[in-house]
């Protein structure tokens, strides 16, 4: 069986066509599968919609978390709540094909265990955040030596693919990079991104600003590593500055010079600063992984499982 874990986070209007779309799909391709729509703290009536589709529809289960936790804690919800033998992660919007699911399916059939959904193209998108974007996948990929540029969310996961990103503890699980970092045998489905169904996106600027830098720092300590770069260019600096300013001394030039004087001071003063907050982001990342809190709550749940059912 092939659990389909679908996040939904105010999308009330697409529950019904989303649940359609990929059954009929499913359905007729004979793949036997399950939906778990995952109520990420909605404050429309999505989980109302959840229910009412998981009573006329045997296959519906629903999880609800008690607030908004994001979306990746709703795909680890789904996954931990998944009973099927692979599981698909795919978004409530219908901008990722469901008819992709099947080609996904047939490549784990034939032995691939972790299939990523990968983008031909990114969906419309404003310059700046496609820059903004292109910044951020960089960033990560080199660090990471992962190439994400045109990974996304959409991917099927075997049995033990899953079991062992269960197996993660961490606080912020950046699923795309994860999913990618545990390895296993990987193919790749290609697939265009499509028009949003109804509503709009969840993403603000300040959550996408506030993500890239969650997953940068959950997933690479560069940074730090920049801030030792960064204070052995000041080092190199100062030494020539220093050399400079003796020399200037000795000479009996030494006067003036005050605009060098507060250049410095400002500059030395915010790499300081800069390098400090640094520091402190990290170590909030490790206050927060200490205090190990649950990753989400969830508060209500609907449908059958498959082992309850008759
Ligand atoms: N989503 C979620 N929790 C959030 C934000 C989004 O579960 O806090 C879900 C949302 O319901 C959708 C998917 O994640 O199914 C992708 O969200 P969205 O379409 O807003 O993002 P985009 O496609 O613009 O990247
Ligand atoms: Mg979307």
């Amino acid at each position: 069986m092939l659990s389909v874990i679908i996040p939904a986070y105010n999308e009330a209007e697409n529950i019904n066509p989303a649940a359609e779309a990929i059954g009929s799909v499913l359905r007729a391709a004979g793949i036997g599968y399950e939906l778990i729509f995952v109520n990420d703290g909605s404050t429309d009536a999505s989980w109302e919609s959840i229910t009412r589709l998981s009573e006329q529809d045997p296959a519906v289960r629903g999880l609800c978390f008690s607030r908004n936790f994001g979306k990746e804690a709703a795909i680890f919800a789904g996954i931990s709540a998944a009973e099927g033998d692979c599981c698909v992660v795919i978004d409530c919007d219908l901008q990722h094909p469901p008819e992709k699911i099947v080609d996904m399916y047939r490549l784990w059939e034939q032995g691939f265990e972790v299939i990523e959904g990968v983008k031909a193209h990114r969906g419309k998108e404003t310059a700046g955040y496609g820059l903004a974007a292109r910044l951020f996948y960089k960033l990560i990929s080199r660090s990471t030596g992962m190439d994400l540029m045109n990974a996304s969310d959409f991917r099927l996961l075997d049995r033990k693919a899953m079991d062992s990103l269960l197996t993660m503890g961490e606080q912020h699980a950046f699923f795309r990079a994860l999913s990618s970092w545990i390895g296993f045998r990987t193919a790749t489905v290609e697939f265009d991104v499509c028009e949003r169904n109804a509503g709009e996106t969840k993403w603000t600027t300040r959550a996408l600003v506030r993500y890239a830098l969650t997953n940068i720092t959950s997933f690479t300590s560069a940074p730090m590593q920049l801030i030792t770069v960064m204070g052995v260019i000041t080092l190199i600096v100062s030494i020539i500055m220093g050399v400079v300013a003796l020399y200037q001394k000795f000479s009996g030039v030494a006067l003036g010079g005050f605009t060098t004087v507060i250049i410095l001071q400002l500059f030395t003063g915010s790499l300081v600063m800069m390098s400090l907050g640094i520091i402190g982001h990290y170590l909030a990342k490790i206050y927060d992984e200490l205090k190990a809190r649950p990753r989400y709550i969830i508060s209500a749940s609907c449908g059958k499982r498959q082992e309850d059912k008759p």
